[in-house]
């Protein structure tokens, strides 16, 4: 006979919901037993899968020691301590908690109307963390500007182009197509979503000015300033410039105030990408690092890297909100409402390219509650410590050196015996399973990259990274030596 319903009942997902909540907390408790890296071969978790979907009801039964045996071997551990890799994609026991919420809740937040919570607590929380980060008044919503959460910095960053875009061409890009003129300018640490926002706002690769940078990594003004003047000389039409607060390669500061005075005085979008190493502005001591931030036009940091809040969650911050909306807004007869037309909310599918949203605000809300201003700083003061720690061994030690300066938690280091050698050590260090760090290249020469950020890391895990880091360099030395 056919089940009345194929539903979870509420008293299932109840008893279901426990178990998922306990396989969770297993998970963290046995988290630092797993290689960190997924040692999974490329088809290989699709191999252990069944070929069609299941005809008839399974139910739960089975789902979880699924996970364990057939998605966890596929899992590369990003919430391991011993995770050093790129940058950071935190998460937290309250975070998860504030994730689980807004899942049940299953509110679609386009419009202020669609749920008038998703988006009054998602421009609260923003002010706060406006406050906490000590960022210029004008990013908060009671002045000109706000803030609205993306799913990424890569989302943010577009936005911030396409508002420079349409302000650069007097709001007439968005109708009468790009205009082949337009210039964006970054240095050449900046992220790739730089890169491929111009591309997506149809600026064009070939139209980024990427500028040099100086000893630290960090972008030339009196380049920038060139660049830009060249440009209207020739006839172009500079639009939008993006300056990193902790690049991705090396944690690279851009000089802001410098930066932002230039675009002030050439009428140029200053967007200002802190995606990992904002999260650092919550401690007073810090707060250099945005310097000269009040001269942006747009800010963005994410606490989906570094303040324990699970992916996805960016904090994309405009001084004019007016022209972010005037650039993104597209009000179909299907959305109209009154709330809208009285001019008194926000709809936050304006602030974004989809029109869709998660109420994300719950998990941050959550994790500001739970761990205070206190708490937070505690950990980053921590994390910024051992990173700092660890870059004194490099310094001290005769084999390896730094390769950039280390501002706050990222260590960019190599050892001195040449590229070939960093690469073994790199591979060798992720094979074993014990930790997990990545490379860039600076100067053209292949730099190790340990960024102390995940949630649970603790100093006792940074000093097991840098012993295995030092036996294994010498094992591989060993090795050479003897053939
Ligand atoms: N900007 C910087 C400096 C980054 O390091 C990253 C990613 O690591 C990004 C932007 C892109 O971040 P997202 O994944 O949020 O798009």
């Amino acid at each position: 006979m056919e089940p009345k319903s194929y539903h979870m009942s509420p008293e299932e997902f109840r008893r279901y919901g426990r178990e998922v909540v306990d396989w969770i907390a297993d998970y963290y408790e046995r988290i630092e037993e797993f290689p960190v890296l997924s040692r999974a071969k490329p088809g290989e978790i699709r191999a252990g899968l069944p070929e069609a979907p299941p005809r008839t009801r399974e139910g739960f039964d089975s789902f979880l020691a699924d996970i364990s045996d057939k998605i966890l071997p596929g899992v590369t551990h990003w919430q391991s301590p011993s995770f050093f890799a790129f940058f950071p994609a935190n998460a937290s026991g309250p975070s998860i908690l504030g994730e689980m919420l807004s899942a049940g809740l299953g509110v679609q937040g386009m419009l202020w109307a669609t749920s008038p919570a998703c988006t009054e607590l998602e421009t609260h929380v923003l002010d706060w963390l406006a406050d906490m980060l000590e960022l210029p008044r004008q990013f908060k919503s009671s002045g000109t500007g706000g803030g609205v959460i993306q799913e990424s910095a890569s989302s943010a960053a577009l936005c911030a182009l396409l508002a420079g875009r349409e302000r650069a061409t007097a709001y007439a890009s968005n109708g009468a197509g790009c205009d082949g003129r337009l210039t964006a300018y970054a240095s050449t640490q900046a992220h790739s979503s730089i890169e491929k926002a111009v591309r997506i706002a149809g600026i064009g690769t070939d139209n980024l000015r990427k500028i040099p940078v100086d000893d630290a990594f960090a972008l030339r003004p009196d380049e920038l300033a060139r660049a830009i003047e060249t440009d209207r000389k020739a006839g172009r039409l500079p639009a939008f410039v993006c300056a990193s607060v902790g690049s991705t390669s090396s944690n690279a500061l851009d000089p802001l105030r410098e930066i932002g005075r230039i675009c002030r005085e050439a009428g140029v979008w200053l967007h200002v990408d802190a995606a990992m190493a904002g999260t650092a502005a919550l401690c007073p001591e810090f707060r250099y690092i945005h310097d000269g931030l009040e001269l942006a036009d747009s800010y963005c940091f994410n606490p989906h890297k570094w303040m324990f809040t699970n992916f996805d969650c960016d904090c994309f911050y405009v001084a004019r909100r007016k022209e972010l909306i005037d650039t993104l807004s597209i009000l179909p007869e299907y959305l109209r409402n009154k709330a809208t037309e009285s001019g008194a909310v926000f709809d936050y599918r304006d602030w974004q390219v989809s029109l869709g949203r998660r109420f994300r605000s719950l998990k941050l809300w959550l994790v500001l509650r739970w761990y205070g201003v206190e708490g937070l700083q505690h950990h980053v003061r921590r994390h910024v410590a051992a990173a700092q720690e660890f870059a004194g061994w490099v310094r001290d030690s005769e084999e390896f050196e730094l390769a950039a300066p280390a501002p706050l938690n990222l260590v960019c280091f190599r050892h001195r015996g040449g590229d070939e050698l960093n690469q073994q050590l790199m591979d060798r260090l992720n094979a074993s399973g014990a930790l997990y760090l990545t490379h860039t290249r600076l100067e053209d020469r292949l730099t190790l990259r340990l960024c102390v950020g995940q949630t649970y890391t603790e100093k006792r895990h940074v000093q097991a990274a840098w012993q295995r880091i030092r036996e294994t360099a010498a094992a591989i030395q060993g090795e050479s030596a003897a053939t």
